[in-house]
This record gives C-alpha cells, structure tokens and sequence, in this order.
C-alpha cells in the first residue's frame, strides 16, 4: 500500500510593493527567487538540492505575467534552473501583474485584480494562453497543470484551462475564500470536474479543530509526518504539498528561517526513507487518476499541533 505525495512549490516574484517597480526588480529576484539572505542563499536552488539529494519529484508552477513588465530572460532563468535539475514546470498564475504589463493585456483594466475569477470566462482564456506562451518561450515544455494564485480560480477558470489542453487543475483549496469552485460534498482526492481532473490541495483538522494547508509554514513537521500516515491508513491515493520560492525565509525575506528550513529538510529526508510507503510524483505521472470512493478530511492529533504552536511562537520571538 502506498500513497503518492505531490510536492508542489509556487515560484513566484514580487517586488514588495508597486511602486518603483523596475528599479527593485533585481532585488525581488534575488530574494524571492534566489532566496538570497546574510548567511546563504535558500530559495530555488536550494529547494532543487534538498529535493534531488533525497531522490524526490516537485512541481514547480512558475508564475510568469511578471514577464510581461520585466522580460522573457528572467523567466528563462528561473525555467532553466528547474528544468537543468530535473523537475518539472507547471503554470501558476497571479493577476496582479496584468495592470503593470508594459503593453497593456486588456487597456481598460488599470486597477488591481487579485484573483483570475475576477475577471470574466474570455479574459481567462486570454490570460491563460498568453502566461503559458511565456512560460513556452521561456524554454518550458508541455503543461499539464495550473494553479490559480491565490487559489482564486472559479468554474470559469476551469473551463477555459480545457482551451488550452491543460487538463489538471490544483486551485481547488477548502481553506482559501478566494476559491470559488464550490464542490459539494468538498473533495480531498482527485476527481474529474467538467473536463479537468481536479487536484485539491490537502487541508486537515489540526489538533485543535482549525483548518490548516499542508503547507511547510503552516504546520509542524510531526502534523506533517502523522497526516502522511494517517492519509495511507485511510486509503488516500495520494497527497498534495505546497511550499514556495522563498518560503525558507523569515517572513520580511530578509534571512533564513532555521526552523522552517530544518522542517523542509527533514521532512524531504523522510519521505526519501519512506520511499516505498510514500513515493513522490510529479503531474506528468500517468497514474494521477480521479480516485473512486468517499474520503473525509484527516484530523491530527493534539501534540504534533502543541510542537507548531510552540515552534510559531519561537519564531515570533526569534
Ligand atoms: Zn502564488
């Protein structure tokens, strides 16, 4: 028995704040993409490291409208340096760069919009053919996946994806408003959803009946383990993992955040010794399938979930 664990890291860039764009540009790449900081550097090259060290698949969905402001070479760069380690790109998607495009995507939208749903069924197919044709010049092969930013997709993002031969979606998230495809019952495993197989980001009950991501900020490495294992027990296919370019840093991104970044690692090291029990995959892989069958959302225990509180609070403090 075994349950497939995706790994799925958004890779994104933001220059902390809209004003003065360009003139702190390379100061956004190197925090958010390099995860440049005092004591080393701890964002994508490093995730690739750890990852390829403990013989693990990811998914990176890289974010590329921000190339609509700052050209196709740093986008190349960051799918480069991805593809050169072997793992695979998908899209991710953040409409807060369509207002600070050079050349105006739609002239009449001037405001910022958080979300894709926020704009309408044929904006989205614009939106969504023009990131993936920068992410192809930007030397990235075949898509097969999207995840919306913010979560924020609705059934018309879903249905605008299938105009692009895209036919998995991972913005489904029970914990994030901003998502707007309302399944009902809710979904924690894979399931076709009009044409599109639907990846729902794994959220669990932690151990004092709040909703949490399985993001690597977001939980304490032993909520992490004890899910895995809980996932398997309940006959889970498989399970989905976020983390981002530069969620190794501390929250201002101005150095690394030691607890967060032995978290990853530790974490990395034990899937790899439980590789049998919990092997990693990718979007490409061909038994990512609907799975049949009713799932109810894990709970954690009440210790792993005491270990975070009191990791969060050392972090506040530190
Ligand atoms: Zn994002």
């Amino acid at each position: 028995m075994s349950l497939s664990v995706l790994i799925t890291i958004d890779t994104e860039l933001w220059c902390d704040g809209w004003k003065n764009l360009d003139a702190h540009f390379l100061d956004a790449l190197k925090k958010y993409i390099y995860g440049k900081t005092p004591s080393g550097e701890y964002g994508l090259p490093f995730l690739l490291r750890v990852l390829n060290d403990n013989g693990l698949k990811a998914t990176f969905f890289v974010e590329p409208l921000f190339a609509l402001r700052f050209g196709l070479d740093p986008l190349a760069e960051i799918v480069g340096i991805i593809l050169d380690a072997g793992q695979s790109v998908e899209l991710h998607l953040h409409t807060e760069w369509v207002d600070e495009a050079k050349s105006p995507l739609f002239p009449g939208v001037i405001e910022k919009r958080q979300h894709i749903s926020c704009f309408s069924y044929e904006e989205q197919v614009v939106l969504l053919h023009k990131s993936a044709d920068l992410l192809g010049l930007a030397g990235a092969p075949r898509l097969h996946a999207f995840r919306a930013g913010n979560f924020g997709a609705n059934f018309d993002t879903l249905r605008a994806l299938s105009t692009l031969d895209i036919c998995i979606d991972s913005s489904y998230n029970t914990n994030q408003p901003a998502c707007e495809i309302n399944l009902s019952p809710p979904i924690h495993q894979a399931k076709m959803v009009n044409d599109i197989l639907e990846v729902p980001m794994t959220v669990f009950s932690d151990g004092i009946r709040r909703q949490r991501p399985m993001q690597i900020t977001a939980c304490s490495l032993d909520e992490l383990i004890t899910i895995l294992n809980y996932a398997l027990r309940a006959r889970w296919r498989h399970l989905v993992l976020l983390t981002h370019s530069a969620e190794m840093l501390n929250e201002s991104k101005t150095r690394k955040s030691s607890i967060v970044v032995r978290r990853f690692v530790r974490f990395c090291e034990y899937l790899s010794h439980n590789s049998g029990r919990f092997p990693t995959i990718d979007f490409r892989y061909p038994s990512l399938q609907p799975v049949e069958g009713e799932f109810f959302q894990l709970r954690c225990g009440v210790l792993p979930t005491l270990i975070r509180l009191v990791e969060q609070a050392r972090v506040r403090l530190s």
